[in-house]
């Protein structure tokens, strides 16, 4: 989450348009606030990992999820603060060159809209907790962002965990191993790997076996 003057700076320096497929994209000020976009991308980089993203301000506020998102209320799964994303990239599914930042295979694992509990956004995140509802197609009902520790860790950056809260939805089932496909495109990440010419073997650690 970057300051208001910088947004999307961050994105557009790790980047090279004229190589990746990623949207250069824009900082797009939607005047309806009720559908704000809610995007969870499965990304097979060096690492695996999960990409959570919540519209807001004109931008996707971003946190990258190792472990990826859990139903279960017991589980705390890390959330890593990353850079914001334009909206456009609620749209991306495809493959990042190799050499480029975060290159690898990018899968839409799920998609919607989220509402916050308290409408005032900044306020929560200040706090260090943001509460919210999810309506995806995979990931629905009541979710929660806490901070770990204070805003202010000196030169550490701030880690945040994602949590399910107790609802209807809220499940031991693993939805990760159990919905691995894109939502857009029902597409494994090997998949989405040889249609855009990426680098298979690589995507395939991160389908399931
Ligand atoms: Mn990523």
């Amino acid at each position: 989450m970057t300051k208001q003057t910088s947004l999307l700076k961050d994105y557009r320096e790790k980047r090279n348009f004229t190589v990746t497929g990623e949207p250069e994209g824009s900082v797009q000020h939607r005047s309806s606030k009720k559908n704000l976009l809610y995007v969870f991308q499965k990304h097979q980089a060096s690492h695996l990992h999960y990409d959570f993203r919540l519209e807001w301000g004109g931008v996707l506020l971003s946190w990258a999820v190792p472990k990826g998102p859990s139903l279960d209320t017991s589980v705390k799964r890390l959330a890593e603060p990353v850079e914001d994303h334009p909206l456009e990239y609620a749209g991306f599914e495809g493959v990042i060159p190799e050499g480029e930042y975060g290159a690898g295979t990018v899968m839409l694992w799920d998609l919607g809209t989220w509402t916050p509990d308290e409408p005032n956004v900044e306020a929560s995140l200040k706090a260090g907790e943001l509460k919210f509802k999810l309506n995806g197609e995979k990931l629905r009902g009541a979710w929660v962002l806490i901070r770990s520790g204070s805003e202010d860790h000196g030169s550490k950056k701030p880690q945040w965990l994602l949590i399910k809260r107790k609802d209807r939805y809220a499940s031991t089932d693993d939805v990760l191993a159990e919905r691995p496909r894109s939502v857009a495109s029902d597409r494994l990440l090997t998949d989405i790997a040889r249609d855009f010419n990426g680098d298979v073997a690589k995507a395939a650690k991160g389908d399931p076996d």
